[in-house]
């Protein structure tokens, strides 16, 4: 098949590091190829005809598409509470924004209401709109609960972590509980065995209740230092836990307002780049505006970009977009870019286990990539091999 669309003279981010003046060859909803140009001599299987289209991007970045593994909403629209299509536009808000590959996060409700949305969010992503479903809650810590109603909140029994798994037909991702409560060790393990990320967050555990459940199976701390105790002296509390262990990948929200910048750097140095992973734990606000909206039952104001609780002022989710989070990692940071790609898609996408499909810019893997300017600002993203934001409109 002879390829569709070929981007030139970017500075390319590979998984092997970054190539200047490089070339992505797309193939239909595929790449074909992505490196040096010129790697394929013409009348070699893989050459370029010279009738396809190229697009110039040279001063720009190509970067792979991005990867948010926890996200409940955005352009106006809720994850938890909107119809099907309004689950869509949130979707396609955060697509604006670079996000090729999203999964859907709900927030704490009762059993029977997030079966229901479980069951609803599976048809999304058998249709490959959403790559899962996260819950987030109710099985937290009533101590940590941040933005979620307290009144329904519940132990992580693993007879209802189940209900849950089974509403989501096997399109569960992840589910965020307190290891430390009632069930909690049983239903790291029941979520390991079925392939579900258990998710360390909203918690008090301590220091060796952490440990315990990260043997027990655990794999990623949500939002590490949100919702958690800080780290003590004579009690390191979660956070030392979760940074020191090879196994667990950290979740970061990098929107300047959830964490100091001298936390992030904490977290890349203890964790390195190939353990952490940006999200945005967007809500409504998100790519849409500030004003009063709802995290499921509960009121939130949005101002100045920062969500709030109506009711005691909590920090209620992000307004963030991963574009942005990209571009603060570079120019206020000051994360080498190869360390914001890891973050922000190649991480993501192996949790997921999804590597083999997206998450780096290698043949093979679906056509889903972003154009950023000198300055890091947003220009084009291309999901399977189409134009979201066709960057020579922009
Ligand atoms: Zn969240």
């Amino acid at each position: 098949m002879a390829p569709s669309k070929v981007l030139a003279g970017a500075r390319v981010v590979l998984p092997t590091g970054i190539v200047h003046d490089g070339r992505v060859i797309i193939d239909g909803p595929v790449i074909a190829d992505a490196g040096a140009p010129g790697t394929r001599p013409a009348g070699v299987p893989g050459a370029v005809p010279a009738d396809t289209p190229v697009t110039d991007l040279s001063g720009h970045w190509v970067v792979p598409g991005f990867v948010d593994i926890h996200n409940h909403g955005g352009g106006g629209a809720s994850f938890t509470s909107g119809t099907a299509e309004d689950v869509l536009r949130g979707i396609h808000t955060h697509r604006l924004h670079g996000t090729t590959t999203v999964v859907a996060s709900t927030v704490t409700g009762d059993m029977h209401g997030l079966a229901e949305r479980a069951g609803m969010l599976s048809e999304l992503a058998e249709q490959g709109d959403i790559a899962g479903i996260h819950f987030e809650g109710p099985f937290i810590s009533p101590c940590r609960k941040g933005a979620h109603s307290e009144e329904l909140l519940r132990d992580p029994d693993p007879a209802d972590v189940r209900k849950l798994l089974d509403a989501a037909r096997g399109r569960a991702s992840m589910v965020t509980l307190a290891p430390e409560l009632p069930g909690g060790l049983d239903s790291v393990r029941l979520l390991a065995e079925h392939g579900v990320i258990a998710a360390i967050g909203h918690t008090d555990a301590t220091y060796e209740q952490t440990k315990a459940a990260i043997d027990a199976g655990a794999t990623v701390a949500t939002h590490l230092f949100n919702a958690m105790p800080g780290l003590g002296h004579r009690a390191p509390g979660p956070i030392a836990a979760l940074l020191e262990d090879e196994r667990i990948t950290v979740e970061l929200i990098n929107d300047g307002t959830h964490l100091h910048p001298a936390s992030l750097e904490l977290a890349f140095h203890h964790a390195g780049s190939g353990r952490v992973a940006f999200i945005t734990d967007a809500m409504d606000a998100a790519g849409f505006g500030d004003g009063r909206y709802m995290l499921g039952p509960l009121e939130v104001e949005v101002a100045d970009g920062v969500a709030r609780l109506v009711e005691g002022g909590s920090i209620a989710g992000s307004t963030l977009t991963l574009d942005r989070a990209f571009q603060r990692a570079v120019t206020v940071d000051r994360l080498p870019v190869e360390d914001v790609v890891a973050a922000i898609s190649a991480n993501p996408a192996r949790l997921l286990g999804a590597y083999d499909r997206v998450g780096s810019l290698e043949p093979g893997k679906a056509a889903d990539l972003v154009v950023l300017d000198a300055d890091f600002a947003l220009k084009g993203v291309m999901r399977g091999g189409e134009w979201v934001v066709d960057p020579q409109l922009g």
